[in-house]
């Protein structure tokens, strides 16, 4: 499928008279209109809710339009904590799945009243030393090991995966629970990441929806939810055929009228924690071509660099690019995009063959609306760029101002050493 920004060159062009780039633009209107269909394909569940995985877009202008959408969070750590009870999520519209947890992250947690997702067994003793109890509602989290297969081969390898229980040892640990006062109990497995499929979730449901029977008949606990987590893809290269959640809605659908509801257990409730299917597509990063280098190869300077998008550089991701005002133009020239970092790595594109691109020409990096900004770094000094939101009435709104070199000095304010850069 041809991959087309959400926002035009006129817009960019007026969006950059007044912000400079590069900076992570976000479309609104895309983020609802795919948060309601979501909904939409699991309505059929009534205890249907997704928790948003903060840690793939952690703005709080982002959770808003998020929560309006009807969604919790699912956080990981303690400042993730912090944004979600800032934006206004409380109690239960919080997931806590987080692993090697610091015990003050649990107390905190707690003290929000969040669902704390357990990633071990052992953690059952921290959890109860650090709070003084069992909270009433927990969930823990399952790995069932070996690889995972779909119809296109393997998927994924939980087996070396660091998260989540056995499953000797999740039965385990719902008879610790429940002889420790647990009541509602919540199974949460994330085993494959950035599936291009319709089968992942069905399949996993199944796993899970299994489990969850033998879990109720053999330790009486009572299960409540269970928890898909993320790993739901999108298409970053323009061959891939993206997802159709509703076929996954209905494929979940289908496990759970074989599996719980047979079982008596067809009041389970469903919860999912995507973060890059809930933000991917509906951001991007704008960056300007700065300079062009011709020596063993053809390249061509961005004022972006792998801190403001790490994933090419971390693991070769694909993100497409389009050059504005040129995407009729034919693809012959062949380039390496690059950023300014002092590592060889920080390429937003290899050999990639792309239309004539002139010094000033702005280009759009699709699909960085998840784990972009997010995975963003200082090194080599370099500031992280601002955030902008392109609002559903067509106005743009900056949603995070792009750090100065004030904040890059702001740990070292106890010792006066950068005073004047303060
Ligand atoms: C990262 C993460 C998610 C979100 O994953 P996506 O691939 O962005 O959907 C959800 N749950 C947990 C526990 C995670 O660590």
């Amino acid at each position: 499928m041809e991959k087309k920004p959400f926002v035009t060159l006129d817009k960019l062009n007026e969006i950059t008279g007044r912000f400079p780039t590069p900076f992570h633009l976000y479309d609104e209107a895309g983020i609802r209109e795919n948060a309601r269909r979501l909904k939409e394909a699991f309505a059929w569940n009534p205890g249907f809710r997704e928790y948003f995985a903060v840690k793939a877009t952690p703005n709080p202008f982002i959770l808003r339009i998020l929560k309006e959408c009807g969604c919790g969070t699912d956080c990981s750590s303690m400042t993730e904590l912090m944004m979600s009870e800032a934006c206004g999520f409380s109690g239960q519209d919080i997931m806590f799945s987080s692993n090697d947890t610091p015990p003050a992250e649990f107390g905190f947690a707690n003290d929000l009243g969040a669902i704390i997702n357990l990633d071990d067994i052992t953690h059952i003793d921290c959890l109860e030393k650090t709070l003084g109890f069992i909270p009433k509602t927990i969930s823990c989290r399952y790995n069932p090991g070996g690889v995972f297969r779909m119809s296109n081969g393997i998927m994924d390898n939980p087996g070396e995966a660091k998260y989540g229980m056995t499953t000797e040892q999740i039965f385990e640990a719902f008879r610790i629970l429940r002889a420790r006062g647990a009541e509602r109990f919540g199974i949460h497995a994330f085993l494959a990441s950035n599936t291009v499929t319709n089968e992942y979730y069905p399949m996993l449901a199944k796993i899970l929806f299994e489990l969850a029977v033998k879990l109720q008949k053999e330790t009486g606990a009572r299960v409540a939810f269970i928890n898909l987590s993320g790993g739901v893809g999108i298409p970053y290269r323009p061959d891939q055929e993206p997802n159709d959640i509703f076929a996954i809605g209905e494929g979940v659908r289908r496990a759970y009228e074989e599996v719980l509801v047979p079982a008596g257990m067809g009041d389970v409730a469903i919860y999912t924690e995507l973060g890059r299917f809930m933000l991917a597509p509906y951001g991007c990063l704008v960056t300007r071509a700065i300079h062009e280098k011709h020596t063993y190869k053809e390249y061509v300077g961005v004022d972006a660099c792998a801190v403001n998008l790490m994933r090419p550089a971390m693991y070769g991701a694909y993100h497409h690019i389009t050059v504005m005002g040129k995407e009729d133009s034919p693809c012959d020239h062949k380039y390496d995009i690059v950023g300014s970092l002092c590592e060889n790595n920080d390429k937003f594109a290899i050999d990639r063959m792309l239309p004539k691109i002139e010094t000033g020409d702005l280009l759009v990096i699709h699909d960085t609306g998840a784990h972009g900004f997010s995975m963003g770094y200082n090194y080599n000094g370099k500031l992280r760029s601002a955030e902008l939101l392109l609002c559903a009435d067509g106005t743009v709104k900056m949603i995070r101002r792009a750090e100065t070199p004030k904040d890059y000095f702001a740990t070292f304010d106890f010792c006066h050493i950068m005073d004047k850069y303060l």
